[in-house]
Protein backbone atom coordinates (compact mmCIF):
# COMPACT_ATOMS: atom_id res chain seq x y z
CA UNK A 1 0.00 0.00 0.00
CA UNK A 2 2.80 2.28 0.53
CA UNK A 3 3.81 2.08 -2.58
CA UNK A 4 0.30 2.24 -3.82
CA UNK A 5 0.03 5.81 -1.94
CA UNK A 6 3.36 6.93 -3.72
CA UNK A 7 2.07 6.49 -7.08
CA UNK A 8 -0.81 8.44 -5.89
CA UNK A 9 1.14 10.99 -4.72
CA UNK A 10 3.27 11.13 -8.02
CA UNK A 11 0.30 11.45 -10.49
CA UNK A 12 -1.13 14.25 -8.63
CA UNK A 13 2.46 16.28 -8.27
CA UNK A 14 2.04 15.98 -12.35
CA UNK A 15 -1.63 16.77 -12.85
CA UNK A 16 -0.85 20.02 -10.73
CA UNK A 17 2.36 20.95 -12.90
CA UNK A 18 0.52 20.36 -15.80
CA UNK A 19 -2.79 22.36 -14.24
CA UNK A 20 -0.02 25.44 -13.37
CA UNK A 21 1.26 25.87 -16.18
CA UNK A 22 -1.83 25.91 -18.37
CA UNK A 23 -2.94 28.10 -16.33
CA UNK A 24 0.01 30.96 -16.13
CA UNK A 25 1.26 29.93 -19.65
CA UNK A 26 -0.47 33.22 -21.77
CA UNK A 27 0.61 35.37 -18.52
CA UNK A 28 3.90 33.76 -17.37
CA UNK A 29 6.56 36.14 -19.14
CA UNK A 30 5.02 39.36 -17.40
CA UNK A 31 4.46 37.36 -14.01
CA UNK A 32 8.15 36.50 -14.62
CA UNK A 33 9.27 40.09 -14.98
CA UNK A 34 6.82 41.11 -12.25
CA UNK A 35 8.48 38.46 -9.83
CA UNK A 36 11.96 39.07 -10.27
CA UNK A 37 12.21 42.52 -11.15
CA UNK A 38 13.43 41.90 -14.22
CA UNK A 39 16.39 40.52 -12.42
CA UNK A 40 15.06 37.12 -13.75
CA UNK A 41 16.98 37.91 -17.38
CA UNK A 42 20.29 38.85 -15.68
CA UNK A 43 20.30 35.06 -14.67
CA UNK A 44 19.25 33.48 -18.03
CA UNK A 45 22.47 36.01 -19.98
CA UNK A 46 24.53 34.22 -17.62
CA UNK A 47 23.35 30.96 -18.27
CA UNK A 48 23.97 31.41 -22.05
CA UNK A 49 27.38 32.91 -20.98
CA UNK A 50 28.27 29.67 -19.48
CA UNK A 51 26.88 27.60 -22.26
CA UNK A 52 30.14 27.73 -24.83
CA UNK A 53 27.63 27.85 -27.39
CA UNK A 54 29.22 28.67 -30.79
CA UNK A 55 27.89 28.63 -34.39
CA UNK A 56 27.00 24.82 -35.31
CA UNK A 57 25.85 23.78 -32.16
CA UNK A 58 23.22 21.53 -31.17
CA UNK A 59 21.09 23.15 -28.09
CA UNK A 60 18.21 21.56 -26.35
CA UNK A 61 16.44 23.79 -24.52
CA UNK A 62 14.74 22.00 -22.01
CA UNK A 63 11.44 22.24 -19.88
CA UNK A 64 12.08 25.83 -22.18
CA UNK A 65 8.76 26.96 -21.95
CA UNK A 66 8.22 30.34 -23.51
CA UNK A 67 11.51 30.07 -25.10
CA UNK A 68 13.48 32.81 -23.02
CA UNK A 69 17.42 30.72 -23.05
CA UNK A 70 16.61 29.55 -26.99
CA UNK A 71 16.03 33.23 -27.95
CA UNK A 72 19.24 34.35 -26.46
CA UNK A 73 20.88 30.52 -28.17
CA UNK A 74 19.38 31.26 -32.05
CA UNK A 75 21.75 33.89 -32.57
CA UNK A 76 25.02 32.52 -31.08
CA UNK A 77 24.71 28.90 -33.34
CA UNK A 78 23.73 30.68 -36.02
CA UNK A 79 21.68 28.91 -39.04
CA UNK A 80 24.35 26.02 -39.01
CA UNK A 81 23.24 25.61 -35.84
CA UNK A 82 19.84 24.39 -33.92
CA UNK A 83 17.76 24.88 -30.85
CA UNK A 84 15.17 22.47 -29.73
CA UNK A 85 12.94 23.99 -27.43
CA UNK A 86 11.20 20.89 -25.60
CA UNK A 87 8.30 21.14 -22.92
CA UNK A 88 6.11 18.79 -21.60
CA UNK A 89 3.08 21.45 -21.78
CA UNK A 90 1.90 22.40 -25.28
CA UNK A 91 0.40 25.42 -23.39
CA UNK A 92 3.88 26.59 -22.87
CA UNK A 93 5.40 25.92 -26.41
CA UNK A 94 2.36 27.38 -28.23
CA UNK A 95 3.12 30.86 -26.11
CA UNK A 96 6.95 30.40 -26.92
CA UNK A 97 6.75 28.90 -30.71
CA UNK A 98 4.17 32.44 -31.33
CA UNK A 99 6.67 34.42 -29.58
CA UNK A 100 9.52 33.11 -31.29
CA UNK A 101 7.76 33.66 -34.68
CA UNK A 102 7.09 36.97 -33.67
CA UNK A 103 10.53 38.21 -33.07
CA UNK A 104 11.86 36.39 -36.53
CA UNK A 105 13.48 33.73 -35.21
CA UNK A 106 12.92 30.34 -37.08
CA UNK A 107 15.25 29.24 -38.79
CA UNK A 108 17.09 27.58 -36.59
CA UNK A 109 14.64 26.24 -33.90
CA UNK A 110 12.06 23.27 -33.38
CA UNK A 111 9.67 22.34 -31.18
CA UNK A 112 9.26 19.04 -29.56
CA UNK A 113 6.37 17.86 -26.75
CA UNK A 114 8.71 15.72 -24.18
CA UNK A 115 8.84 14.39 -20.47
CA UNK A 116 12.36 15.43 -19.28
CA UNK A 117 12.23 12.45 -17.10
CA UNK A 118 12.87 9.91 -20.77
CA UNK A 119 14.01 11.93 -23.70
CA UNK A 120 12.65 11.04 -27.07
CA UNK A 121 16.26 11.82 -29.05
CA UNK A 122 19.54 9.26 -29.87
CA UNK A 123 22.63 8.88 -27.50
CA UNK A 124 25.42 11.39 -27.76
CA UNK A 125 23.01 14.54 -29.79
CA UNK A 126 23.40 17.76 -28.05
CA UNK A 127 26.58 19.62 -27.44
CA UNK A 128 24.77 21.82 -24.43
CA UNK A 129 21.66 21.13 -22.52
CA UNK A 130 20.10 24.38 -20.35
CA UNK A 131 16.59 23.29 -18.03
CA UNK A 132 15.91 27.11 -16.58
CA UNK A 133 13.53 26.92 -13.87
CA UNK A 134 12.32 23.40 -14.90
CA UNK A 135 14.18 20.59 -13.06
CA UNK A 136 11.81 22.20 -10.17
CA UNK A 137 8.93 20.74 -11.28
CA UNK A 138 9.80 17.21 -12.25
CA UNK A 139 8.91 14.61 -10.54
CA UNK A 140 11.93 11.79 -10.50
CA UNK A 141 14.97 14.04 -10.66
CA UNK A 142 18.02 11.66 -10.88
CA UNK A 143 16.02 10.21 -13.59
CA UNK A 144 15.48 12.90 -15.39
CA UNK A 145 19.43 13.76 -15.19
CA UNK A 146 20.28 10.67 -16.34
CA UNK A 147 17.98 10.93 -19.87
CA UNK A 148 19.88 14.83 -20.35
CA UNK A 149 23.55 12.82 -19.76
CA UNK A 150 22.44 10.25 -22.05
CA UNK A 151 22.18 12.49 -24.96
CA UNK A 152 24.54 14.78 -24.50
CA UNK A 153 27.59 14.83 -26.94
CA UNK A 154 30.78 13.10 -25.34
CA UNK A 155 32.40 16.71 -24.52
CA UNK A 156 28.81 18.57 -24.00
CA UNK A 157 27.62 20.14 -20.73
CA UNK A 158 24.52 20.37 -18.77
CA UNK A 159 23.70 23.86 -17.45
CA UNK A 160 20.85 23.89 -14.70
CA UNK A 161 19.43 27.12 -13.58
CA UNK A 162 17.14 26.78 -10.83
CA UNK A 163 15.53 28.44 -7.35
CA UNK A 164 17.97 27.56 -4.69
CA UNK A 165 19.13 28.21 -0.89
CA UNK A 166 20.00 31.76 0.21
CA UNK A 167 23.41 31.91 1.60
CA UNK A 168 22.60 34.42 4.23
CA UNK A 169 20.39 34.04 6.35
CA UNK A 170 18.86 37.14 6.62
CA UNK A 171 18.21 36.66 3.02
CA UNK A 172 16.17 33.57 3.97
CA UNK A 173 13.95 35.15 6.21
CA UNK A 174 13.29 38.24 3.98
CA UNK A 175 12.74 35.54 0.66
CA UNK A 176 10.47 33.47 2.60
CA UNK A 177 7.96 36.19 3.74
CA UNK A 178 8.30 37.14 0.08
CA UNK A 179 7.54 33.79 -1.33
CA UNK A 180 5.25 32.79 0.74
CA UNK A 181 3.04 36.07 1.37
CA UNK A 182 3.83 38.62 -1.31
CA UNK A 183 4.39 36.60 -4.11
CA UNK A 184 0.38 34.39 -4.18
CA UNK A 185 -0.61 37.64 -3.91
CA UNK A 186 0.78 39.08 -6.93
CA UNK A 187 0.00 36.38 -8.69
CA UNK A 188 -3.53 36.63 -7.82
CA UNK A 189 -3.80 40.01 -8.54
CA UNK A 190 -2.21 39.68 -12.48
CA UNK A 191 -3.20 36.08 -13.25
CA UNK A 192 -6.30 35.89 -10.87
CA UNK A 193 -4.48 32.19 -9.67
CA UNK A 194 -2.90 32.62 -6.05
CA UNK A 195 -2.72 28.66 -5.90
CA UNK A 196 -0.37 28.42 -9.04
CA UNK A 197 2.17 30.34 -7.02
CA UNK A 198 1.47 29.14 -3.67
CA UNK A 199 2.47 26.10 -5.73
CA UNK A 200 5.72 27.80 -6.89
CA UNK A 201 7.03 29.03 -3.26
CA UNK A 202 6.40 25.40 -2.29
CA UNK A 203 7.95 23.87 -5.07
CA UNK A 204 10.87 26.42 -4.48
CA UNK A 205 11.11 25.57 -1.02
CA UNK A 206 11.29 21.41 -1.70
CA UNK A 207 14.07 22.02 -4.26
CA UNK A 208 17.16 20.63 -3.51
CA UNK A 209 20.34 22.77 -2.22
CA UNK A 210 23.32 24.08 -4.01
CA UNK A 211 25.46 20.88 -2.38
CA UNK A 212 22.57 18.58 -3.20
CA UNK A 213 21.85 19.04 -6.63
CA UNK A 214 25.81 19.18 -7.23
CA UNK A 215 26.02 15.52 -6.20
CA UNK A 216 22.85 14.26 -7.58
CA UNK A 217 25.06 15.83 -10.70
CA UNK A 218 27.62 13.33 -10.13
CA UNK A 219 25.89 10.40 -9.23
CA UNK A 220 24.82 10.14 -12.94
CA UNK A 221 28.23 10.67 -14.19
CA UNK A 222 28.67 14.27 -14.68
CA UNK A 223 32.42 15.64 -14.14
CA UNK A 224 33.95 18.94 -13.49
CA UNK A 225 30.48 20.24 -12.16
CA UNK A 226 30.30 23.57 -10.02
CA UNK A 227 27.75 25.74 -9.22
CA UNK A 228 27.60 29.66 -9.16
CA UNK A 229 25.35 31.70 -6.70
CA UNK A 230 23.10 34.41 -8.52
CA UNK A 231 21.36 37.05 -6.18
CA UNK A 232 22.77 35.56 -3.04
CA UNK A 233 21.87 32.11 -3.51
CA UNK A 234 18.29 32.93 -4.69
CA UNK A 235 19.15 31.52 -7.60
CA UNK A 236 21.79 28.88 -9.19
CA UNK A 237 23.32 27.75 -11.86
CA UNK A 238 25.08 24.56 -11.79
CA UNK A 239 27.20 23.10 -15.10
CA UNK A 240 28.25 19.49 -15.17
CA UNK A 241 30.22 17.87 -18.04
CA UNK A 242 30.13 14.36 -20.06
CA UNK A 243 33.09 13.24 -20.88
N1 LIG B 1 12.66 27.69 -19.06
C1 LIG B 1 11.59 28.67 -19.09
C2 LIG B 1 12.02 29.92 -18.38
O1 LIG B 1 13.06 29.89 -17.72
O2 LIG B 1 11.34 30.94 -18.47
C3 LIG B 1 10.30 28.11 -18.49
C4 LIG B 1 10.34 27.71 -17.04
S1 LIG B 1 8.77 27.27 -16.36
C5 LIG B 1 8.91 27.89 -14.71
C6 LIG B 1 8.89 25.53 -16.10
C7 LIG B 1 8.54 24.71 -17.32
O3 LIG B 1 8.86 23.34 -17.04
C8 LIG B 1 7.07 24.73 -17.69
O4 LIG B 1 6.92 25.21 -19.00
C9 LIG B 1 6.64 23.26 -17.55
O5 LIG B 1 5.67 22.87 -18.49
C10 LIG B 1 7.95 22.54 -17.76
N2 LIG B 1 7.99 21.15 -17.23
C11 LIG B 1 7.52 20.71 -16.05
N3 LIG B 1 7.73 19.38 -15.91
C12 LIG B 1 8.37 18.97 -17.04
C13 LIG B 1 8.85 17.71 -17.51
N4 LIG B 1 8.74 16.60 -16.75
N5 LIG B 1 9.45 17.66 -18.72
C14 LIG B 1 9.57 18.76 -19.47
N6 LIG B 1 9.12 19.98 -19.10
C15 LIG B 1 8.53 20.10 -17.89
Amino acid sequence: THFGFQQVDIAEKQQRVASVFHSVAQKYDLMNDIMSGGVHRLWKRFTIEMSGARPGHKILDLAGGTGDLTALFSPRVGPQGQIILADINDSMLKVGRDRLINEGLCQNIQYAQVNAECLPFANNTFDCITIAFGLRNVTHKEQALASMFRVLKPGGRLLVLEFSKPIYSWLNKIYDQYSFHLLPRFGKWVTGDAESYQYLAESIRMHPDQKTLKTMFEQVGFEDCQYHNLTGGIVALHRGFKY
